[in-house]
């Protein structure tokens, strides 16, 4: 675990068979960001207030998940696997994943995604629109510094900003009840 980056090769996208796309090892779909907005503006319609919390948590798991696979690949831990998980999100099309902050005594960190996908579907609204990249950033903290890290969007393409800024500080509290997703 040195300081310096790691560079890895990008993945190409590949033609598994017949209505297979493939990601590397791992099996991926394309659909029009348009059909995802859909889908959100249908469980914001349902859910109300409620409706980011369940996108949140989608985008929680797809970190952890990914932040798992990354770490049994490379055996990277820290800012390294942040990286390589960012890189992971940019290379799925979900924007471009910068690190912005990696502070590992504060267990902290900020994304920034320039171009969210997520965004620019849904248009243009009041209040930061990305909740599934909002819980990737939370569940990547959480995967990396092993506490209860909750992640908020401070500025969202949706509103008027140049990109999008997730940030997710860890809170040193006993675990297990204190997970509000
Ligand atoms: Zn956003």
């Amino acid at each position: 675990m040195g300081g310096q980056a790691v560079e890895r090769p990008t993945k190409a996208l590949s033609v598994g068979g017949p209505g297979r796309l493939q990601l590397g090892p791992g099996r991926v779909l394309l659909m029009r960001p348009e059909t995802l907005a859909e889908l959100q503006r249908g469980v914001e319609d349902r859910l109300g207030p409620k409706a980011p919390e369940y996108l949140y948590a989608a985008g929680a798991a797809w970190a952890h998940d990914a932040a798992k696979r990354v770490l049994a690949a490379t055996g990277e831990e820290g800012v390294e696997l942040v990286r390589l998980v960012c890189q992971q999100a940019t290379e799925l099309g979900w924007g471009e994943w910068r690190v912005e902050a990696f502070r590992a005594e504060e267990k902290a960190l900020a994304v920034r995604v320039l171009g969210s996908p997520f965004a620019e579907a849904y248009g243009s609204a009041d209040t930061p629109a990305c909740h599934l990249a909002a819980g990737a950033v939370g569940g990547l903290t959480e995967f990396v510094f092993r506490v209860p890290a909750p992640c908020t969007e401070q500025a969202c393409l949706v509103q008027g900003a140049p990109g999008c800024l997730f940030v997710a500080a860890g809170q040193e509290v006993d675990a297990a009840d204190s997970w509000s997703w």
